[in-house]
């Protein structure tokens, strides 16, 4: 969103922390929605949540971290043994591809994840999202990560009108204070997941209902 002159640009700053406060009051208990131990299990665990809900990644992964118990594992299996296994994760046989060409290149790179965005996403199946998912869990580094939820919920709340992932990131690295962006992807995960949903956003429950600019236009 622009800001115009000095009066909306403190209005609107006042907008966004309004926002973050209320979330941070909502939402305490924040943790990465992919299951993993390893660096290299959040990796495949993001190639797996492509088209694919969180929950169905941590049901399929549950049991492949037990049957491939390293790298060298994922880097040796047969493509159609591993399709199989992560079959109900959907598009299974490119997946399967880049997980096991993913493995291979983190034996080349002597089991070290990149936490460079550029290099991340030299990796098959690794796009900007993946990257930044891997930079802010494992190295902790502030992104913003634009998923489907922080797509849907920062343009209801009209903190941005973009539609490309890309320029939603980087205008929200403009908007918010950059000690916020961590949590606040995964607090407006848990909203999405919770209240402001794709098909039926619980508006008359929402904590945020009092200022958010789409329900209010929708009310009056
Ligand atoms: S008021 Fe409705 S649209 Fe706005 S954030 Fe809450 S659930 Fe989403």
């Amino acid at each position: 969103m622009m800001k115009k002159d000095k009066k909306s640009s403190k209005e609107f700053d006042d907008y966004v922390k309004d926002i973050l406060s209320l979330l941070d009051k909502n939402y305490l208990d924040l943790k990465c929605s992919l299951n993993y131990k390893e660096p290299y299990e959040l990796l495949f665990s993001a190639i797996l949540s492509a088209q694919c809900t969180d929950i169905r990644v941590n049901l399929i992964t549950k049991n492949l971290f037990e049957k491939y118990k390293n790298i060298n594992d994922f880097a040796n299996v047969e493509s159609n043994d591993l399709e199989k296994d992560i079959k109900s994760a959907g598009f299974y046989r490119n997946k399967a591809k880049n997980i096991i060409l993913c493995a291979k290149k983190l034996i080349e790179l002597n089991n070290k994840i990149p936490d460079n965005i550029l290099e991340l996403k030299k990796f098959p199946g690794v796009g900007r999202k993946t990257a930044n998912v891997i930079r802010s869990h494992v190295f902790k580094i502030p992104c913003i990560v634009v998923d489907t939820h922080v797509k849907r919920i920062s343009n209801r709340l009209k903190l941005t009108q973009k539609k490309d992932p890309e320029k939603i990131e980087f205008e929200l690295m403009n908007i918010l204070p950059e000690n916020n962006w961590l949590r606040f992807n995964m607090q407006i995960i848990n909203h999405g997941r919770k209240i402001c949903s794709a098909r039926k956003p619980d508006c008359k429950n929402c904590f945020l209902n009092k200022i958010c600019k789409t329900f209010i236009e929708s009310i009056i």
